[in-house]
């Protein structure tokens, strides 16, 4: 007999070659996790089938005939098989045999690419078995069809898992059998027999029942673990300090802050002040204030005597942070300076293209504790950043870091410090169980009060007219005293696309032509280019951003167009993020149709941030139904939590579950994040129980078993991407 541990050679004999160089499936366990794609009911209907399709079919040999090639030797076999109703023509231009079984009235299950021939459909050299053959070990009403493995023959590979089922043992179960009772699941067993040879559609489905379940229970067992061994850390409480930098600040504050703010503000201290380590997640829609509720946490942190670090994902993003922050704090920033106030701290940049004197000034800030605040990319994870006493992490723009860099900041305290991790756009609640479920989450439901509206409209390029009324409104807005973003997805003619960037493939419709030639996607450089020529921008000053300036230059050009200096900035992504200037009150997006929901909906947020109403046009060049169809929802609605969903619905899971869960043996096969809501909270719901009773899992070797093969295959995925 055969665990899932044995390897295949012994079972399938030379099949499992092919397995193993054409899908790296190397054990039985590897087999049986090579999920069926669909199933095939005995009764095939050819009158669907449409030339290019790779048919998989059932039939009937209703003719066949052989003749001589012309004017070469061997014989041409022409078979016609049929449902029933429909019939295709098969050729084989060699009969070499198979005329003695493609018999009339002889049944099969036929494989192979449709073309057609004098109008006919038709196979050619198709794969094929015959029934009674297959039948003999295999008489399911449901035919699995599995992804193509090299050039093994569909029904090979239904053979090979049937044969492997055949002779497995008993498989452990990561499912606890109470689990399972209480909600009426399937054993592991009975689930793998039900998706590889089921009987019935109702077999497949409650087979598919238990196996989601399962990978969103292992998932929610990893999750509980993860907060439970973080609830037993122990940290230095950090409590609010009447008197120092925080109170000066709020003082200072231009604006009252928002009673979720507020609650957020209190929450978070009342955690920093315990002695067990915060992970907060903290979420919100875009302009809702999540950078004050953090800058706020952070003067916590330096006021009970400890630092504070904020991880940005991009250099743009944590030289506008680490401006930001150094403005809003003004002379609470200039500690040690002359003007500095009493209480002020110093703020610190890190990035990887500093020069080394400036890297080595900052760092020995940094170690000194001169420095209570260190705004850094992930330059800020390497070995040499060492910390006076670092006790708050702030990761923002989550989705962009793993687990594991969260991890390697944390390991910078000599304590672990408190985490808050603070998201781009609202993700949807499934998306926070899941993904961030190891943390705490709180919302940002409100924006502050007196903000201006944003109206977005779709401007198609082509349109006579559009273009340069856009321009024109562009130059109005300009001429009232605003500014102006243009953002573009790529730097230069040579197809570079900016750091961050989240470009979607053309959108062409379903069914119908073939995918248009690409179109070239609008530049920065060549944008700038254009603007020159155009006569309603004459005479504003234009200027380009983006990530392959060298670093001086950003900062720059982004001090000009904060103070107001510079009338439109025309850039890559690189302004998605973060920046803040509340002056902009237009913009304009290229080829908006081959940016992501999520990122048009960030772009646009970085307009509308003061008290004029904010305009976004999003320019496209497509016509695909699709991608309009995209912009308009983009256009209908400000809701992130609902555009959130809409982006999330278009991606895979894979990327949904983000940069900590990538890797080929940890996506989810079953789990559907975005629907299967109620899975989710079942499994997290058990998950979290059952942690709680027995954190090392010693009562459940095989849930034990099943999660460290998760939390390994992440981590290993996480070092092949270094
Ligand atoms: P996001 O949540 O998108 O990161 P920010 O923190 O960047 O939002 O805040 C957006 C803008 O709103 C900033 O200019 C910030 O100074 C301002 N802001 C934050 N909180 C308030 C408030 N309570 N009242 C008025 N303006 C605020
Ligand atoms: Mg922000």
């Amino acid at each position: 007999m055969a665990t899932e541990s044995s390897t295949l050679a012994p079972i399938i004999a030379t099949a499992a070659k092919k397995f193993a160089s054409a899908r790296d499936i190397h054990t039985v366990g590897d087999l049986l996790a090579f999920w069926p794609r669909r199933y095939r009911t005995r009764e095939s209907d050819l009158g669907s089938v449409t030339p290019g399709e790779y048919l998989v079919g059932v039939a009937e040999v209703k003719s066949a005939s052989t003749r001589p090639m012309r004017g070469r030797k061997g014989t041409m076999l022409n078979v016609v098989i049929t449902d029933g109703r429909h019939d295709i023509d098969i050729t084989f231009f060699k009969a070499w045999g198979h005329e003695r079984v493609l018999v009339p009235g002889a049944r099969g299950i036929f494989a192979g690419t449709v073309g057609t021939y004098n109008r006919r459909l038709q196979l050619t050299h198709p794969g094929y078995t015959m029934l009674d053959d297959f039948d003999a070990g295999n008489r399911k009403a449901l035919i699995p069809i599995y992804r193509s493995v090299g050039s093994l023959h569909t029904w090979t590979v239904t053979e090979s898992v049937r044969r492997v089922l055949e002779v497995l043992d008993e498989v452990p179960d990561p499912l606890p059998a109470e689990v399972r009772e209480r909600r009426g699941l399937l054993s592991r067993m009975a689930a793998l027999r039900g998706i590889h040879t089921p009987d019935s559609w109702d077999e497949v489905e409650e087979a598919r029942r238990r196996l989601r379940y399962e990978e969103a229970f292992v998932l929610q067992v990893t999750l509980a673990q993860r907060r439970r061994t973080a609830s037993g850390q122990v940290t230095t409480p950090r409590p609010v300090r009447a008197g120092g930098i925080l109170e000066a600040f709020d003082e200072r504050l231009p604006f009252e802050l928002t009673s979720g703010q507020r609650e957020i503000g209190t929450t978070i201290a009342d955690e920093m002040a315990r002695d067990v380590p915060m992970h907060r997640l903290l979420q919100g829609e875009v302009g809702s204030g999540k950078t004050v509720v953090a800058l706020r946490a952070m003067l916590a942190a330096v006021d009970a005597g400890g630092q504070a670090a904020l991880l940005a994902p991009t250099e743009v993003l944590a030289a506008q942070h680490h401006r930001t922050i150094t403005e809003l704090l003004g002379d609470l920033a200039q500690g040690g300076m002359l003007g500095g106030a009493d209480e002020a701290t110093r703020v610190a940049l890190l990035t990887g293209s500093q020069s080394t004197a400036e890297r080595r000034r900052t760092l020995l800030d940094v170690a000194s504790g001169d420095a209570g605040i260190v705004v850094g990319t992930h330059a800020l994870l390497q070995e040499t950043v060492d910390f006076f006493d670092l006790a708050l992490v702030v990761v923002d723009e989550q989705h962009r870091f793993g687990v594991e860099q969260r991890d390697a900041l944390r390991g910078k305290g000599s304590v672990p410090p408190h985490v808050l991790v603070m998201t781009a756009t609202p993700i949807p609640r499934t998306v926070a169980m899941t993904v961030f479920g190891d943390l705490e989450t709180s919302t940002l439901r409100e924006l502050p009060a007196g903000r201006a509206p944003i109206t977005t409209h779709v401007v198609p390029e082509d349109r006579p007219g559009w273009m340069s009324r856009t321009w024109a409104r562009v130059a109005e807005e300009v001429r009232s005293g605003r500014q102006a973003f243009v953002v573009c997805p790529r730097i230069g003619d040579d197809d570079v696309v900016d750091e961050g960037t989240d470009l979607r493939d053309e959108v062409t419709d379903e069914d119908g032509e073939p995918p248009a030639p690409a179109r070239p996607l609008k530049s920065v450089y060549a944008v700038h280019a254009a603007l020159a020529e155009e006569p309603a921008v004459s005479g504003l000053s234009v200027e380009v951003l983006h990530g392959r300036l060298p670093p001086e230059e950003k900062d720059a050009v982004m001090g000009r167009f904060s103070r107001g200096d510079l009338d439109v900035l025309v850039s890559t992504t690189v302004v998605e993020v973060g920046v803040d200037v509340p002056n902009a009150t237009v913009m304009v997006v290229m080829d908006a149709d081959r940016f992501g929901v999520s990122q048009l909906h960030q772009l646009r947020g970085r307009i509308g941030r003061g008290s004029h109403p904010g305009l976004c046009l999003l320019v496209t060049g497509s016509d695909a139904e699709a991608a309009t169809a995209r912009l308009e929802a983009v256009a209908a609605t400000t809701d992130g939590f609902e555009l959130a969903r809409l982006d999330l619905s278009q991606r895979r899971e894979g990327d949904i579950l983000g940069a900590a869960q990538h890797g080929r043996r940890t996506q989810l096969e079953f789990l559907h994040i975005l629907e299967d809501e109620d899975v989710i909270e079942a499994a997290r719901e058990d998950a979290f129980a059952l942690v709680a009773d027995d954190p090392e899992l010693s009562a459940h070797p095989d849930l034990a078993a099943g999660v460290r093969a998760r939390v390994d295959a992440e981590q290993a995925a996480y070092l092949e991407r270094g």
